[in-house]
């Protein structure tokens, strides 16, 4: 009788999660080392007192997400319509636009990005400086950009206009009951073969096996290894013989973002809608749940390290608080139970997410090391940045080594 082909997984958010189920589909046998006591990374919900979801991380179904929507559909959860639209935010402050010239702005730019050559080192700040466009339709623009890529315009790739300065009403969904729920629900395919709260510390490629050793002195063998770790944590793991040059050098080029939210409670339940501070760059949304009920909570995205420090993010939600009462004074506070989510400061990842990597340089990222995969969100081309990329990479990684296997046989 043959044994079953294996893998030891590296990290349970959205990406070693996919792979791992893709796997044990396959009829693997696989293991999942997770460092955090939970399943899900950068996705995590927290349910509310009356049905809100508290979403720490990520949030918004992006439209052309369509992986992340098959999982859903896969795993047999619902979505959330939310609402809101992730494109269509009410501009507020700055020096001020109007919708007509906002739009026109929009076409422009798409004119604009349509000549770019695919390549081109041009930032979104030099391509926005450029366009003869209503002054202050291009500062929402950059505004927009800056907070979604979490990242000062002149780090933008301006090809990533197109995805992140877009002003439309597609619909962009979340997860029925938190986005957290998709990790869940494959931690769940997966029974107790994801091991929680323990990092992997060292991995050693040996002729005949990958030995995974953990923080905590467990150490597990399989023919090959998924690494779905983010770029920014990876060196907490020792690679033994350690990683090609070229691997190492494509991992420390990644650059990543920084972003926060601020959560709040309301004393009631207010219609859905999106309001952008444009001068302090951050936006907050108020949003329908189940049924598509109005829910009794904003919340308030960040991107940026000069917006998080102008918010004081680092000293609490205070700043953030007084600045959102200004912005919504609409809206009934219950300051108390704010709740403030910071990724700077978080262990097992320490930013909020990859900043666009050129396609060469995905490439590199992604590609396999001997026995061990590679995958995460900042190894998904296109897609990097979101929960899209880091189901895609997941499938991806397993899908290589599924074929790889494949053609030994043949
Ligand atoms: C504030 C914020 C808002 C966001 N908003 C959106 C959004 O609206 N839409 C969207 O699509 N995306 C959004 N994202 C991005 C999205 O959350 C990520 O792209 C995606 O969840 C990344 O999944 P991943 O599996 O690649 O990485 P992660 O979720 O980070 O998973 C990696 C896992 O590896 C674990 N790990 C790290 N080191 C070790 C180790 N040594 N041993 C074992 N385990 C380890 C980590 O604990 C983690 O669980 C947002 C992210 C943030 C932070």
């Amino acid at each position: 009788m043959t044994r079953p082909h294996g893998a030891i997984v590296i990290g349970a958010g959205l990406a070693g999660l996919s792979a791992a189920a893709a796997l044990h589909r396959e009829g693997w046998e696989v293991e999942v080392i997770e460092a955090r006591d939970r399943v899900g990374g950068r996705t995590w919900s927290k349910q509310l007192p009356g049905g809100a979801v508290a979403e720490m991380g990520a949030e918004f179904i992006l439209p052309g997400n369509t992986a992340v929507r098959s999982l859903a559909s896969e795993l047999g959860i619902g979505l959330w319509d939310k609402g809101v639209r992730y494109g269509r935010r009410e501009p507020r402050g700055g020096i001020g636009t109007d919708r007509s010239s906002l739009d026109s702005a929009v076409e422009t730019l798409g004119l604009a990005l349509a000549g770019l050559p695919e390549d081109s080192p041009v930032s979104a700040a030099e391509l926005l400086a450029s366009l003869d466009v209503d002054a202050g339709a291009r500062e929402v623009m950059l505004a927009r950009a800056e907070i979604s890529t979490a990242t000062p315009g002149e780090g933008i790739p301006a090809r990533d206009l197109s995805g992140v300065a877009h002003i439309n009403d597609e619909p962009s969904p979340s997860v029925a009951g938190g986005n957290q729920n998709l990790s869940l629900g494959l931690a769940d395919l997966l029974e107790d073969r994801v091991k929680l709260g323990d990092p992997a510390a060292s991995i050693k490629c040996g002729s005949e096996a990958v030995e995974v050793a953990t923080a905590g002195g467990h150490t597990s063998q399989a023919e090959h290894c998924v690494v779905s770790v983010p770029a920014t944590v990876i060196d907490r793991i020792e690679f033994s013989p350690a990683l090609p040059v070229a691997k190492a050098a494509a991992l420390e080029q990644v650059q990543y973002g920084h972003a926060a939210k601020l959560l709040v409670p309301l004393a009631e339940p207010v219609p859905a809608g999106a309001v952008l501070n444009v001068p302090e760059r951050y936006w907050c949304w108020t949003e329908t749940g189940e049924n598509d009920r109005p829910t009794s909570l904003v919340s308030c995205f960040a991107g940026s390290s000069a917006s998080l420090d102008a918010l004081e993010v680092g000293r609490g939600p205070e700043r953030w608080l007084q600045s959102l009462a200004s912005l919504r004074p609409d809206l009934r506070l219950e300051t108390d139970q704010a709740i403030l989510s910071t990724w700077d400061d978080d262990p097992w990842v320490g930013a909020a997410y990859s900043v666009s990597p050129s396609s060469t340089l995905s490439e590199t990222l992604r590609h396999p090391v001997g026995p061990i995969a590679f995958a995460g969100e900042h190894t998904a081309g296109d897609f990097s940045g979101l929960m899209e990329g880091a189901v895609r990479s997941g499938l991806a990684a397993a899908g290589r080594l599924i074929g790889s296997d494949r053609d030994q046989l043949a």
